[in-house]
Order: C-alpha cells, then sequence, then structure tokens
C-alpha cells in the first residue's frame, strides 16, 4: 500500500483508526505469456481507420513487441501464419477495431469530498485504484492528469507498469499551480487540502522568485507537463465581488520559458474570458474547460489558431454545473436543459459502476443534491454557488464551440474526471456533448483518438491503428463511425499489445 508522508500520513492514520481497514480488491490482470519475439494476431476485425473516417481493407493486425508491425489482408493470414513465430490470435468476431482512447483531461487521484466524513479518507486510496480500472473499462488507453499529489500519481504509475494494477497510461501534471491570492489559495484551509489528495497538490508562489523556485520542483517532481490556474473569479465560495489574483503576463512568460526549458507544455485552468485571454496572448498549448462570463468570439478563436492553443472543453463539467436553482442562473436555455438531460441520463449509472460501495453513498448525495431545487445553494466546506456563473457553462458553451470549430481551434476530450461527480475515461458525456453541439460520429471519434494526441504530440506513438504505433486498441460491437453509443459497448481492451479486459472470451 502506498506510504505517505506529513499531513497526509496523519490523515491515513485517522482514516483508519474511524473505518475498518479494508483494502481493496483489484481486477485480475488477464495472463498473457507472450515475449519479445513473438507475436500477437489480431484477425477477422473491422480496422477503423480514424484519420479518414472509414473501414481498412485490411481484416487483422499483427502486434510485436507491444507495436503494430504489420495489417494484414484477410488472403494473407495463412502467409502470416506460417511466417511468423505467433503465440497468441485473437478472434475478433467480425466486430470493430478503433485505437485507445484517451481523456486528457483528467484527475485519477481526486475524489468528490462532498459529503466529508474521516473514515472516507481510508478508501480514497481504493477509489484511486478504481479510476484507473475504470478508465481501462472504458476504453481509455491513455490520460492526462492535470493535477494530483506527486507520490499518489506516481504509485499508481509504478503498480501499472508493474502490471499489478489495470490502468491507463498516465501523463501527469502532478502540482498545479496558483498565484497566492489565486484560485482555491484558501489560507488556513490549504494545509487541510493535502489530508484529501493524499499529498501537496497546489503551490501558491507569492512573488517571481517563489514562481520560479515551485515551477522547478514541480520539474523535479517529473511532472510531464505544467499546469497552472488563469483563473478571474469563483463559481462558488468566497463573495460573488470577488476577484482573484491572477498571474500577469510577465509571470506567464516566466512559466512559459521553465516550461520550454524542460520540453513541457503549459495548461492554462479559465472559466472566464479573461484568464483565457491572457493565455492565448501568452500562446500557452493548452486552455482547460470553456468560459462561463462570456462566450469565446469569432477573435478569439482566429488568435487561438494562429497561435496553436488548443482547448479541452470538458463539457462533461455541464452535467455537474446543472445544478436545480429553480429560476435562478439560466434554467430555461435549451443547453442547460440538454445537460440537465446528461445528468439524469448518465450520472446514477456511472456513480452505480464506477464508484466503490463505501463511497456511493457520498456520490448519490451529491447527486441527490443537485438534483433538488435549492436557491440558495452553498457548496459545502466552500460556499455560495452564484447561478449565473454555474449554468453560464451550458448558456456559452455552444458559441464558443462554434467558433472554436469554425476556425479549426485543435479540440480535446476530456472529462475532469474526479471533480465533482464526473468519471476519468467514461467519455459518453462527451460524445454526447460533442454530437449535441454538431460534431459527427467521424469527428468525435478523431477527437477522442488522433486528435487528443496531436494536441499532446504523441501522435507518433498513439492515436491511431497504424504501423509502429502502440497496440493500444478496444474492440467494440457496433459501429463507432455511426453511432456514438458504440463506444459503450466494447468487447476487448488491448494496451501494448496485451489485453486488459475481455468483455466475451473469444
Ligand atoms: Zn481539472
Amino acid at each position: 500500500m502506498l506510504k505517505k508522508t506529513g499531513i497526509a500520513a496523519l490523515a491515513d492514520f485517522l482514516g483508519s483508526k474511524a473505518s475498518n481497514n479494508t483494502s481493496y480488491k483489484r481486477m485480475t490482470i488477464p495472463s498473457w505469456e507472450i515475449n519479445e519475439n513473438e507475436y500477437l494476431l489480431i484477425h477477422n476485425v473491422q480496422i477503423v481507420d480514424v484519420k479518414l473516417g472509414k473501414i481498412r481493407r485490411e481484416n487483422g493486425l499483427l502486434v510485436k513487441n507491444q507495436r503494430i508491425e504489420a495489417l494484414v489482408m484477410k488472403s494473407e493470414l495463412n502467409q502470416v501464419r506460417n511466417n511468423f513465430h505467433i503465440k497468441k490470435e485473437i478472434d475478433g468476431g467480425n466486430k470493430y477495431i478503433i485505437p485507445g482512447m484517451s481523456d486528457i483531461h483528467a484527475h485519477l487521484t481526486l475524489i468528490s469530498e462532498f459529503d466529508f466524513k474521516i473514515k472516507n479518507l481510508r478508501y480514497f486510496d481504493n477509489q484511486r485504484e478504481k479510476n484507473c480500472e475504470e478508465a481501462i473499462k472504458h476504453g481509455c488507453t491513455f490520460v492526462k492528469d492535470s493535477g494530483g499529489a506527486a507520490r499518489v500519481i506516481d504509485y499508481l504509475k509504478e503498480e501499472i507498469k508493474q502490471n499489478r494494477l489495470i490502468g491507463p497510461r498516465i501523463m501527469a501534471a502532478k502540482e498545479v499551480v496558483s498565484p497566492k491570492g489565486g484560485m482555491w489559495d484558501l489560507g488556513l484551509a490549504n494545509h487541510f487540502s493535502s489530508v484529501i489528495f493524499g499529498g501537496r497538490l497546489l503551490n501558491f508562489p507569492a512573488n517571481r522568485k517563489q514562481l520560479e523556485k515551485v515551477l522547478d520542483r514541480t520539474i523535479d517532481l517529473g511532472c510531464d507537463f505544467i499546469k497552472i490556474y488563469l483563473e478571474d473569479k469563483p463559481l462558488y465560495g468566497g463573495k460573488e465581488s470577488d476577484v482573484y489574483t491572477m498571474f500577469s503576463s510577465e509571470e506567464i512568460d516566466i512559466i512559459k520559458h521553465k516550461a520550454a526549458g524542460a520540453s513541457k507544455m503549459v495548461e492554462a485552468h479559465s472559466m472566464f474570458i479573461k484568464g483565457s485571454r491572457r493565455a492565448i496572448e501568452a500562446g500557452l498549448d493548452m486552455i482547460a474547460h470553456i468560459t462561463v462570463d462570456e462566450p469565446y468570439t469569432d477573435e478569439d478563436a482566429r488568435k487561438m489558431k494562429a497561435g496553436n492553443v488548443s482547448i479541452v472543453p470538458t463539457l462533461s463539467l455541464g452535467c455537474y454545473l446543472a445544478m436545480n436553482m429553480g429560476d435562478k442562473g439560466f434554467p430555461y436555455h435549451q443547453d442547460f436543459l440538454f445537460f440537465q438531460e446528461m445528468l439524469k441520463q448518465y450520472i446514477p449509472n456511472m456513480i452505480d459502476e464506477s464508484v466503490i460501495p463505501e463511497l456511493k453513498g457520498s456520490y448519490c448525495k451529491f447527486y441527490d443534491w443537485i438534483i433538488e431545487e435549492i436557491l440558495e445553494r452553498r457548496m459545502p466546506q466552500i460556499g455560495k454557488v452564484y447561478p449565473e456563473r454555474v449554468h453560464g457553462f451550458a448558456k456559452n458553451a455552444r458559441e464558443s464551440i462554434q467558433n472554436l470549430m469554425n476556425h479549426g481551434v485543435k479540440i480535446g476530450i476530456g472529462t475532469d474526471g474526479g471533480t465533482g461527480i464526473t468519471f476519468t475515461g467514461n467519455l459518453q458525456v462527451e460524445f454526447e456533448a460533442f454530437h449535441h453541439f454538431g460534431f459527427t460520429p467521424v469527428e468525435i471519434l478523431r477527437m477522442a483518438t488522433l486528435g487528443n494526441m496531436e494536441i499532446l504530440h504523441l501522435e507518433k506513438d498513439m492515436g491511431s491503428i497504424e504501423i509502429g504505433k502502440f497496440a493500444d486498441l478496444v474492440i467494440l460491437e457496433d459501429n463507432p463511425l455511426s453511432n456514438i453509443h458504440a463506444i459503450s459497448k466494447i468487447n476487448c481492451v488491448i494496451k501494448g499489445g496485451q489485453p486488459q479486459i475481455f468483455y466475451t472470451k473469444s
């Protein structure tokens, strides 16, 4: 089990005193003896070309040493069997095979603390392990983790690497950076956050010198990219008139240069247009979320395209922000109603399948709280909810996305899993929402695979079924090129040529 330090270790101690000391029963990893010079042959599959949005003519895949070695025509099968030392075969039953999907904004280690109880802390590590398994179960073989305590993330990565835990490939920011007086700087309560996150998650540098120190430290921790906050105002908590301290353009330059020096990308969290524009002006690599106060304009989108700034809207957040506040906010807006519908249609089931039994009650309470009509709403431990801001997410989404799409801005798919009641790797709401906002199934599938990898400059290794790329693959029952629901009918998930889950033995 993961050993923690400092206040997080104290949390473990208190948690274990308050609950039964249970450990998590991990899913069994299918045994798969195949070594470096032996081959896996996957045959009788309809290979989905996500680039062209078509089914390929080939009908099989030859995999060696984690990567795709060849695409094979049906007529070549016997020849391939004769010429190569094939250790294993998977008959795909003429089903559809797609590249492993990805969730490029999520938090594998964050747990909903809505109904916070000390004894629940004991179970947070269990839920973290389950989050990794759930990502794979839903066809995501890659997750970009946009903030989580370094030790916790490192532990999960190592368990996955050692083949002891089923989980995705992980690219992680680890600790995140917000200015002193910026978002989530809660003063004394900052110390408490390490209890919930299993270690330090946030840093609040007060000046240039501290900022440089924090960035060096984050890079030393082995972050794969730098995550910063460029947030203007609260959605909840504090006072409605509060304005956060935001990194200045000069400070963003420091961040950019430090990151570039270590070959890291920079992602900025922004849900208000002021922060987004600062990120765009600075030419940061990625913006997370969409804006709640006003939409991205034509001009914003043009600049993003020119500066190669991509965005991961995390539309799944719309469900969590579809809070029922009676007549307050924008309860009659058609896109608010859409997210409210998504909330009811998907979230209870997600909680049921993706939350460990000990924490289910807390997640269900959260769901009930969102559904219930509460005019004067307060987030526990955080404070007052501002209706026009939380509903602004849905209200502005369509126009933002339309403008971004028109200018060809790279739009990524990520769930913000781990925050609120969103779940890492479960992309169904993302698929529904992008479809709702005018994208075709072909476009959405491309975004969730090759498009995401292009944003992260990882397309040489992942994102499509091509020779030389990792054999990260998902076999689906239905055709995902014509049906956005096909991704929920998974037959088999393969990572690096190794099956992780078989739903039906073939
Ligand atoms: Zn996030």
